[in-house]
């Protein structure tokens, strides 16, 4: 474990490296506690460096066990080895030179999952971002493009499939029932895209011809016997490889394209070239086990890593400063290939849900920072929503910007320019600015300012004088170490909508740039002036969430209610009675603290009732708008005095109501969604299925509601319904045990039984999660295990977490702690569960501080869990 230096790396510091690996050897010998590892390093001094100049190579808890120069090892002078460096402190005067460096490497001891480890008894690796240097010494930077060539031996017992990056070159027996095989992969890479897989693996083959017509051999291993369940993850491959030489020009560049489902992974996956490892949750599925955001995710997340291919691997990342130049990118590209493979409207709803859900919070606050960070003490804790989320958001706006046809060509020119070379945020920006002529300087600020900025707006009409005026200011709220801003490029789209539900348009305006119904915000303050409007519009802003901000307008309900039945923005349409919602749950939650019983509107949960039966919206749009906005969404958008027990009983209240009024049309309806034909992922009958469940959630309040529940057939939803609006029912009770005894051989199955428990809200939960850390099936090791039970309790089960008493701050602290022992990157990830400590009530807000400062107390904390930490708190 690296223990926290206080060092800070920041992006002004970058200089380019003394010395080049244009070429590298890799030999393994695997074996579970000694792995033997040898590394031939083509070293090459750039030109214009000193010979002298020493050679320092990055390492973390390594043990060196020789190390040769052009064939001749070195003596004990000529060099200095530390776990965590190599220095060669005179290499020779050639400018080009050969290193052979000797490893030794215990995998199956590797708990942090990061270098060379062991899942399941399978050898596999993880490099990003600086796990490469648990390997072998080696200069571990992004910038650094090798062509590697990588032999792997084992027992064949033990290892019969062996994998690295490339082209498979050669395989053979050895003495002693061994043997090896060789991979070469032609494409210069950085090392954080190295891999290597070894083990007994099940294979499902499939095959893709490119555009140009070369054949590519897919293939996708799992654990032997779940073959079956990888056939969805299969047909998600060639619909992205199809997808991205539709949508971008992309081709693939190799003969092979491997996937490997581990059960041990820190993340979801990784993209390594031609070798991509998953976590096994976003591989395997079926119609039995997996829910719809199942096989949604395992869609999106199998593009997304092949569409790293070119937007990471061929094009990748000067320094880990530039992450969001290939995470942003390549989230955006996901997002689009999503959204044509299945609802554009609901796909849009969707992200920005989960964009206000996660980022929205990082950005306000203690662990803000940019797109394009300028610092950072551990690159681990950098792989955040702003950099995915909010960078896939500034590609979009660079869309917006310049319309479609620019913004392909910029993406075309970014490929040709910046092929095979390690590149910037200020390269990406570039090409943009270069295809279409524009100066994007004010735009920039979007990668480099930390905040979400907020809109104010109000409207005129003034009928005399036909003249609709709008005043629009921004603002950008102070971030740890920024407090002053500068003022951004904010594209806003907008329309206006009559009284007829038609558009209104207009003769002339002045105030603004405005085009192709995006309003151009670059000053502090817009007025923009209408001319030749007759009548006052409703006004229907941020269309399509043309922008990642918050709004705060002055705009009557009425003109809400409005927009929400005829906006024709789907997404507004959405946000107008999504905004409904949250005031009036809002308003509930003050009637709540202030000792009285909340009182709703009749015609909001009408409008419910509306939305649900309207045939001409899709099911999957008409089950995202009856979702009630989250607790962690309204507490955000109130703010401050968090009491989460009052949010919740203000959520309550609302879908009680909601589902008294509608009782009738929604059980008539649920009855009519019912799924008799064959199973079928696809995305119209997950809609299907999504608006079932959203309506038995809403029956399940009524008094008949727990039967109707218990006899769903949709599983893991019902259950969910059950235990969390039943809990301690004997119905909830039942269905979790037999839950249990049907799946207590399959750990990803278990992972939704951990998750639903550790969900139920309510003070008991913190016993509950207590006693299933002691369930045989939860193991503290496991990535996936901890998230399921501590990783929901902690960020999806607000009145849990946040008990009164604090008993659910200190459950998490012990246990973030204990994780941290063996997995430092996992434990630091959960502890941004109390990123929002301050927004708490008083009384809670002690507590959280309290949990925070013990964990900030413990002596050598790992760098990452140290980071976050402190943070927090400062
Ligand atoms: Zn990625």
């Amino acid at each position: 474990m690296r223990t926290d230096t206080g060092h800070v790396f920041k992006l002004e510091d970058y200089r380019p490296s003394d010395y080049l690996i244009p070429r590298t050897s890799l030999d393994f010998r695997l074996s579970p506690d000694a792995t033997h590892v040898t590394a031939l390093l083509t070293i090459e001094r750039r030109e214009g460096v000193a010979p002298t100049a020493p050679l320092v190579l990055d390492g973390d808890a390594l043990t060196l066990l020789g190390v040769a120069i052009d064939g001749h090892a070195l003596a004990a002078g000529d060099y200095e080895a530390t776990p965590d460096r190599l220095t060669i402190l005179k290499p020779p005067a050639a400018q080009c030179f050969e290193l052979r460096l000797e490893t030794e490497i215990a995998p199956s001891r590797n708990e942090a999952l990061m270098g060379l480890y062991r899942s399941n008894n399978v050898y596999c690796t993880q490099c990003e971002a600086e796990g490469f240097r648990r390997i072998t010494y080696f200069l571990d930077r992004p910038d650094i493009l090798s062509v590697y060539t990588v032999r792997v031996e084992a027992p064949h017992n033990e290892a019969p499939l062996l994998l690295s990056n490339g082209n498979p070159v050669e395989r053979g027996a050895l003495a002693n029932g061994r043997h090896y095989a060789v991979w070469h992969d032609p494409f210069p890479k950085p090392s954080y895209l190295f891999a290597l897989v070894a083990g007994a693996l099940g294979k499902v083959a499939g095959s893709f011809t490119t555009m140009s017509g070369r054949e590519v051999e897919l293939g996708i291993y799992v654990e032997p016997g779940k073959e079956r369940l990888a056939g969805y993850a299969m047909d998600a491959l060639k619909r992205s490889m199809k997808w991205d030489e539709d949508a971008f020009g992309r081709e693939y560049d190799l003969d092979v394209f491997n996937i490997v489902a581990v059960s041990d992974f820190n993340m979801g996956a990784m993209e390594n070239k031609g070798l991509n490892v998953f976590n096994d949750k976003y591989v395997l599925a079926d119609e039995e086990t997996a829910t719809d955001a199942d096989f949604a995710n395992i869609e999106a997340i199998i593009a997304h890593e092949y569409f790293h291919n070119w937007t990471g691997n061929r094009i990748t990342c000067r320094d880990w400063f530039q992450l969001c130049l290939k995470e942003g990118l390549t989230v955006y590209r996901d997002h689009e290939f999503s959204a044509d493979q299945r609802s554009r409207a609901v796909k849009r709803i969707a992200e920005v849900r989960t964009l206000r859900a996660h980022q929205f919070p990082e950005d306000q606050g203690p662990l803000a920072h940019p797109v394009r960070p300028r610092r950072y003490r551990e690159i681990n804790n950098f792989y955040t929503a702003t950099v995915y989320e909010k960078g896939s958001e500034v590609v979009r706006m660079i869309r917006t910007i310049l319309g479609p046809e620019l913004f392909r060509a910029g993406m075309d020119l970014y490929f040709e320019r910046h092929d095979g070379q390690a590149a910037t945020i200020e390269d990406f920006l570039k090409v943009f600015e270069d295809v279409s002529g524009r100066d994007l300087a004010q735009f920039a600020l979007w990668y480099h300012q930390a905040g979400t900025p907020n809109l104010t707006v109000s409207s005129t009409h003034n009928a005399a004088a036909r003249e609709f005026i709008l005043e629009i200011e921004q603002s950008v709220p102070p971030t740890p170490a920024e407090s002053r801003k500068r003022l951004m490029h904010i594209p806003l789209a907008f329309g206006f909508v009559g009284a007829d539900g038609k558009p209104v348009t207009w003769a002339a305006v002045e105030g603004a740039t405005v085009d192709d119904g995006v309003i151009h915000i670059r000053k502090r303050r817009h007025t923009v002036r209408f001319s030749g409007v007759s009548e006052r519009p409703s006004v229907s802003l941020n269309r399509g969430f043309s922008a990642p901000i918050t709004l705060s307008v002055q705009q009557k309900a009425d003109d809400q209610f409005f927009l929400a039945a005829h906006d024709s923005d789907p997404f507004s349409r959405w946000q107008a009675f999504n905004t409904l919602l949250t005031d009036a749950l809002i308003a509930a939650f003050r009637q709540i603290l202030d000792g009285k019983e909340p009182v709703f509107a009749a015609r909001l949960a009408e409008l419910a009732g509306r939305v649900a039966c309207d045939e001409a919206l899709e099911p999957a749009y008409r089950a995202l708008a009856l979702a009630l906005p989250g607790e962690s969404d309204i507490a955000r958008d109130i703010g401050k005095g968090i009491d989460p027990d009052a949010i919740f009983a203000a959520r309550e209240a609302l879908a009680r109501i909601i589902a008294e009024t509608n009782r009738d049309a929604f059980s008539a309806l649920y009855d009519s969604l019912a799924d008799n034909g064959p199973f079928s992922p696809d995305a119209a009958s997950a809609g299907r299925r999504a608006l079932r469940n959203i309506l038995l959630d809403y029956l399940s309040l009524l008094p008949e509601g727990a039967a109707l529940a218990a006899r769903s057939v949709i599983l893991v939803a019902a259950l969910a319904v059950l235990a969390h609006r039943h809990s301690g029912t004997a119905e909830a009770e039942q269905a979790l045990a037999a839950f249990e005894a049907r799946y207590r051989g399959d750990a990803l199955v278990l992972d939704k039984w951990f998750q639903i428990q550790a969900g139920v809200p309510g003070a008991q939960t913190v016993d509950k999660v207590r006693a299933l850390m002691q369930h045989p099936a939860f193991s503290i090791a496991n990535p996936n295990r901890v998230r399921s039970l501590i990783g929901t309790f902690s960020s999806a089960n607000q009145t849990g977490f946040h008990r009164p008493d604090g008993e659910g701050y200190r459950l998490f602290a012990e246990t973030v702690l204990e994780v941290e022992k063996r997995n430092p990157q996992v434990a630091a990830r959960l502890a941004t569960a109390l990123r929002s400590w301050r927004s708490l009530e008083p009384g809670r807000q002690a507590k959280a501080k309290q949990a925070l400062l013990d964990m900030a107390k413990v002596e050598n904390l790992s760098a990452d869990l140290r980071d976050i930490v402190e943070r927090t708190l400062a």
